[in-house]
């Protein structure tokens, strides 16, 4: 071709006229306008816009510049022009100007092939140069930076394709994983999506235009290629390729991927076959294995890891081999050696001889057979084995001795043809049951069962085969006729098709058991009926007062069916004030002290108030926690009922007594509105009565009608029966109320009374009316005593203390006191000193009861002048 170029160069004139008809021609004026076209490039040319008439307006732009200024300074010289063409890319031409008649031609050739040619040409090296880069790369970096070049390498095929994105598979073990990738944050699918894929191109070595679609939309939705990398016929390897513009042109592919794996895979199987060495060296280790040679004559070769870890050189002579086997395995050692000689292999499991004795001795199992010309075998440490098997050896010898010893008998029954067939029992049968284990009842067990548990001895063979497993107690006959009751537990065997092949079971003597059983039924059942028959209520209530069990009588007190009584709350029949005073005393029960009675209020279905004894018994669990009470009680609502009418009736006699000084007491105001009255007719009649002096005399009369009245109205209050219920009260008030009723008869008899009167009023809780009965029978007693001794001025004093949360009543005389003699009996009932039809002996006896049921106490000394009764009781609060 250049050949053309430098003839038409030379001869430019002598072909002028002719110009060749190929190519292109341009015909131009002086000023470089186009005149025409021709030759047969002529048709490829891109027209240029329709007033354009220079040559430049049909070249692509970067021409241009080798055309500037006229025709005349183009002459001489080589043009490269680029045409723009139909087809919209360049042609390529090389030409030159020739001077014509008129004007000038320029004279073009396709020069494209030419261009192409040597493009290739330098695109080939590139490739070879990066190629080679790669592998040198990958070939020579450090082990750990093996990874990251990899990346680095792919990257590179990136840039150099053009491409997005590209990831290398390769198939490891028969999976295909990803390896590497060119590190862009392409979002690749992952390894379980991408494989089926990669299967069905490493199957078929390529994929239809459907499964290339379905793999670009996984992978990104940019077309997807992939490039094989083969061993042989199989692919190993495949390199996914994602571009968003046109596929790689200059390269096929293969050939970089080559370069790049070829070292890789190189790399890492040698990666690999150092792990696998590792490996195996470890577990060599582990289990204490390592190969020997022999070659007959000569000493013994040993595995160097296995003669470091056994302390043994690696060459070892056979003598001195069988130096180090335990005194009593050196001759089997012996014998195997010679056993190897003649051709026959070897297996000896042997101890090392340690020379210190309290390390026990290392188990090998030594192999070994002639191979080719010498033995070849290995040796491995079954120390542990050895142990275990001695331990089970132990553990085995131990059950056996157990099983001889145990007090249980132990048997083993055969399965054949649906029925059981004894076969072992345990060396305790003869204790047991003086059977021997071959004896008639010990093959026939059920001939010895008691007639009457016949039954549920075959029911236990029935159970068993059916559901694998039995328990059940049953009579069997010693070998003196006595009777024995045995537990007797049992489970079937089946082996691995599931059929019944024996049963194991144990019997148990546990005729003491089951005879204490039955007597602690009796002794039950006894109690149960005493009970039940038992006059008192007995029943068992958890803490919040819920009845868990009650007899008949606390039904018969509550009016409900026994069976009814489970359920309800004690509580239901008390008060609130009852309630909570009830669960305060059952707050108070310890295990120390889980006993408590007294006497509780309630108020039952149709009466009005019943009184019972009440003993409870704390039950506690094992953190002391109350669990549940049991209580007796008895109804103590006559006994109740009979000491208010005794006291009801001892307050009428003492109103009685002071029936004298209450007819003065209240004849006292009469007396004054009867002088008023006359005093007031007397001036009426003198019709000296004015206003001011009526008023002043019926003021007097209205004083005198109140006093009279409160008295009556007191008498009237103290003479009622009491409150079932204990209230709160200022004792004082009681003092006062008994001064009404007694000042006036003292008076009249020239006894004084001082009342002292209290810094606070106290409150206690009771009853005032029975305060006040106490107080009435004390002054009483006093005055008779004053009256009998006759000292000089006779006096009574009543006071008021408080003494560390109590209040004590103070009630003091001068008649000398009681004889000493008599002090500890004067509470005593029936106990007087007064002549008959006087005294009743019951005054002090009923005051004591009075002061304890309020809590409270009664107390008496001689003071200097007399006696001193002192009512002593807890003061009242609220809370
Ligand atoms: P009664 O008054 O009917 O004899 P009490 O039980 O009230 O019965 O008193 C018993 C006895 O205690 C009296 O008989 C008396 O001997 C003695 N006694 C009680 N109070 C006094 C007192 N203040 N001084 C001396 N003796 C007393």
């Amino acid at each position: 071709m250049s050949g053309v170029f430098d003839r038409w160069l030379g001869g430019q004139t002598s072909v002028a006229e002719a110009p060749l008809a190929v190519g292109l021609q341009v015909w131009l004026d002086e000023q470089g306008e186009v005149l025409r076209l021709s030759g047969p490039l002529r048709t490829l040319l891109a027209m240029p816009p329709q007033h354009a008439r220079r040559v430049q307006d049909y070249l692509q732009h970067h021409s241009w510049l080798v055309l500037e200024g006229d025709p005349a300074d183009w002459q001489g010289q080589p043009l490269d022009l680029d045409f723009r063409t139909v087809h919209g890319h360049a042609l390529h031409t090389r030409g030159w100007l020739q001077r014509q008649a008129e004007g000038w031609l320029l004279q073009l050739f396709d020069i494209g092939d030419l261009l192409r040619a040597h493009d290739h040409e330098g695109q080939r090296l590139s490739l070879q140069r990066l190629a080679g880069d790669i592998g040198r790369a990958v070939r020579d970096c450090g082990e750990e930076r093996l990874a990251q070049v990899t990346g680095e390498q792919l990257q590179r095929l990136v840039e150099y394709w053009q491409a997005d994105s590209v990831r290398l598979m390769l198939l490891e073990a028969g999976v295909w994983r990803s390896h590497a990738d060119s590190g862009d944050d392409w979002p690749w699918a992952d390894d379980g999506q991408l494989r089926p894929w990669l299967e069905k191109y490493a199957l078929r070595g390529e994929l239809d235009a459907s499964e290339r679609y379905e793999l670009q939309v996984l992978c990104g939705g940019l077309p997807v290629s992939l490039l094989p990398y083969r061993l042989g016929p199989d692919i190993q390897a495949c390199l996914l390729c994602v571009a968003s513009g046109a596929p790689p042109v200059h390269d096929p592919g293969e050939r970089l991927l080559q370069a790049l794996l070829d070292p890789l895979l190189a790399r890492l199987r040698q990666r690999q076959l150092q792990r696998s060495d590792q490996h195996l060296d470890a577990l060599q280790r582990q289990l204490g294995a390592g190969w020997w040679e022999w070659p007959l004559q000569g000493p013994l070769q040993l595995d160097p890891a296995l003669a470091a870890s056994y302390d043994l050189p690696r060459e070892i002579t056979v003598e001195q081999w069988l130096g180090r086997v335990h005194p009593a395995d050196r001759e089997a050692a012996q014998l195997a050696l010679e056993q190897l000689r003649e051709g026959r292999a070897l297996s000896l499991s042997l101890r090392l001889h340690e020379h210190a004795p309290q390390i026990s001795p290392r188990w090998l199992h030594w192999v070994g057979q002639m191979q080719g010309r010498q033995v070849r075998g290995f040796l491995l440490d079954i120390s542990a084995l050895k142990a275990q098997e001695l331990q089970a050896g132990a553990a085995r010898a131990r059950l056996e001795n157990l099983i001889a010893s145990s007090p249980a008998v132990i048997y083993i029954q055969r399965y054949a043809e649906g029925a059981l067939h004894s076969e072992f029992f345990s060396a305790s049968l003869a204790p047991m049951l003086g059977w021997h284990s071959d004896s008639e009842q010990a093959r026939q067990p059920g001939l010895a069962v008691h007639p009457d548990d016949r039954s549920l001895w075959l029911e236990r063979t029935r159970t068993l085969l059916r559901d694998g497993q039995a328990r059940c107690r049953y009579r069997l006959r010693d070998q003196s006729g006595g009777y024995h009751w045995v537990l007797d537990e049992a489970r079937l065997l089946r082996d691995d098709l599931g059929q019944p092949v024996e049963v194991v079971g144990l019997w148990l003597d546990v005729s003491e058991a089951t005879e204490a059983a039955e007597r602690v039924r009796h002794s039950e059942e006894r109690y149960r009926v005493l009970v039940e028959d038992s006059p008192a209520m007995i029943c068992r209530y958890r803490p919040d007062l819920e009845l868990l069990f009650g007899n008949r009588p606390l039904a018969d007190h509550l009016e409900c069916a026994r069976e009814q009584l489970a359920g309800m709350n004690l509580g239901q029949w008390m008060s609130d004030a009852q309630r909570s005073a009830f669960q305060q005393r059952l707050a108070t029960l310890t295990p120390e002290q889980p006993l408590s009675s007294a006497e509780i209020c309630l108020q039952l279905p149709g009466r009005e108030n019943a009184w019972w004894v009440w003993a409870d018994r704390g039950l506690f669990d094992a953190q002391g926690r109350l669990q549940e009470i049991q209580a007796v009680g008895r109804d103590n609502t006559e006994v109740r009922r009979s000491q208010r009418q005794l006291l009801q009736g001892a307050k009428m006699a003492t109103l009685g007594e002071l029936a004298t000084g209450l007819v003065h007491e209240i004849n006292q105001p009469l007396n004054v509105m009867r002088m008023a009255v006359a005093n007031t007719l007397k001036r009426l009649e003198n019709g000296a009565a004015d206003t001011d002096y009526l008023t002043d005399k019926l003021h007097r009369i209205e004083a005198q009608v109140e006093r009279a009245a409160r008295l009556v109205e007191h008498m009237r209050v103290y003479g009622r029966r009491s409150e079932p219920e204990r209230q709160a009260f200022v004792a004082w008030d009681a003092v006062e109320g008994a001064a009404a009723l007694l000042a006036e008869g003292l008076r009249g008899k020239g006894v004084a009374l001082h009342i002292v009167a209290p810094e606070s009023a106290l409150t206690v809780l009771g009853h005032q009316d029975q305060l006040e009965q106490v107080l009435i029978n004390l002054m009483i007693n006093a005055r008779d005593a004053l009256l009998e001794r006759q000292p000089q001025a006779p006096a009574i004093r009543v006071s008021q203390q408080r003494i560390e949360g109590r209040v004590c009543l103070r009630v003091e005389d001068n008649a000398g006191g009681i004889d000493p003699r008599l002090l500890g009996r004067i509470f005593e009932p029936f106990f007087t000193t007064k002549p008959a039809g006087v005294g009743t002996g019951l005054g002090l006896s009923v005051s004591h009861g009075i002061v304890e049921a309020m809590g409270g106490s009664l107390e008496v000394l001689n003071g200097p002048d007399g006696a001193c009764f002192c009512i002593l009781l807890p003061l009242y609060s609220a809370s």
